[in-house]
């Protein structure tokens, strides 16, 4: 691991809840790594701790091995300096100088290096700045002026770039494009960087392993694959997008539930609650002689694809996601027909389960 987190703890006030509790974490070289949550779950002050920002109550971080900080070890305590860290930090609000050039602006940090225009020539040439270097900030557009930002902390040559939700700022198509941009010139250049962000389309595709955050814990880490198709828990399973909630008896590989009898993601006994994303669902027409069909409630058209909205004999309602060529319209009947196994949700989340809600997880 390049760099690695045990443990860490931060409570801003006695008697509070911690806000990041018990967090191990570990990135690997050339990974892109996202931390992932809603708003106040804690992923700020990670990113702080681990830049050396804020002290922890407890817990460790190490960079290749070297101990930056070390919490646990009481009286004497290490901790080393944001400054002598040499972690890359690239903040949301990504404030350049307006009164510097592009070039100047990269080379900020690098005061009184010799080598500081090649290094910030170097990092703009990396980000797809190259040419601009004359310009000032005010003359580029916004994607643009993040490149310069993140220019800045890459021409620092840092081990680990950290960056606080620094597509934030951007409209939906500039910050899509912008991203995805930034992805491959880190690919390119096998940049190590750690990501925080609110937004699930955005850790999904930039990463390549997310970790899950909520109340200052994390939930579930894993490849966006696996943390999006195999959810540990109700949070996350409704967290990364819409999914179908059923309870339902298990026994073994199987349940059986109003969909019929399911193959299960593992093993298991008694009452379970399952997660069926809406794409992993499709559709079919009920035929004359089909029990108990479900019935097309309402179909929203998005292009490459469709959702629908079943109702079903068993009260409920059921997303069901299928390519556009699988049509159906209002009102006809239809069976709904899993296509994929059906994954049990650990216990202790139906505590979770906010009762009389449709059994289809939030729109996000
Ligand atoms: P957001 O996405 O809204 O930025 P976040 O997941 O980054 O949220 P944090 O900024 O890490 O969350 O905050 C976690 C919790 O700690 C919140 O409840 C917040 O109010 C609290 N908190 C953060 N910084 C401080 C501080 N300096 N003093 C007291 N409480 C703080």
């Amino acid at each position: 691991m390049l760099l690695e987190a045990t443990g860490l703890t931060r409570r801003f006030a006695p008697g509070d809840a911690p806000a990041v509790q018990d967090v191990d974490l570990g990135i690997e070289e050339s990974e892109i790594f996202a931390i992932l949550g809603p708003s106040g779950c804690g992923k700020t002050t990670t990113l702080r701790l681990l830049a050396g920002f804020e002290r922890p109550d407890a817990g460790t971080v190490r960079l290749d091995g070297r101990m930056l900080c070390n919490a646990d070890s009481g009286p004497g305590e290490r901790f080393v300096p944001p400054e002598e860290r040499s972690l890359g930090f690239v903040f949301q609000d990504y404030a350049l100088f307006p009164h510097l050039s592009v070039l100047e602006n990269a080379a900020f940090g690098l005061k009184g290096q010799p080598d500081a225009e090649a290094r910030a020539e170097d990092a703009l040439e990396k980000v797809g700045l190259s040419g601009l270097e004359d310009r000032s900030p005010h003359a580029l557009s916004g994607g643009q002026q993040q490149r310069v930002a993140l220019a800045r902390a890459l021409a620092q040559r840092p081990p680990v770039v950290l960056l606080d939700e620094p597509f934030s700022g951007l409209d939906a198509l500039l910050r899509q494009e912008t991203r995805d941009r930034v992805r491959q010139r880190f690919k390119d250049a096998g940049t190590t960087a750690l990501l925080v962000t609110h937004d699930q389309q955005e850790a999904l595709s930039f990463a390549d392993r997310v970790a899950v955050m909520k109340g200052g814990r994390i939930e579930q880490v894993g490849t966006p694959e696996e943390v999006y198709d195999r959810p540990r828990t109700l949070f996350v399973a409704q967290f990364l997008g819409r999914t179908n909630l059923l309870f339902s008896e298990a026994e073994g590989e199987e349940a059986e539930t109003p969909l019929g009898r399911l193959r299960l993601s593992r093993a298991a006994e008694g009452q379970v609650l399952l997660s069926l994303r809406p794409e992993h669902l499709t559709l079919e027409a009920a035929g004359k002689q089909a029990a108990s069909p479900g019935e097309v409630v309402d179909r929203a058209f998005k292009g490459h694809d469709i959702t629908y909205r079943v109702a079903h004999p068993d009260g409920a309602e059921y997303l069901v996601h299928t390519p556009s060529r699988v049509t159906f319209a209002e009102g006809d009947e239809v069976r709904i027909q899993p296509q994929a196994p059906a994954v049990v949700l650990e216990r202790g989340d139906a505590a979770d389960l906010q009762t009389g809600e449709a059994n289809f997880g939030k729109a996000n």
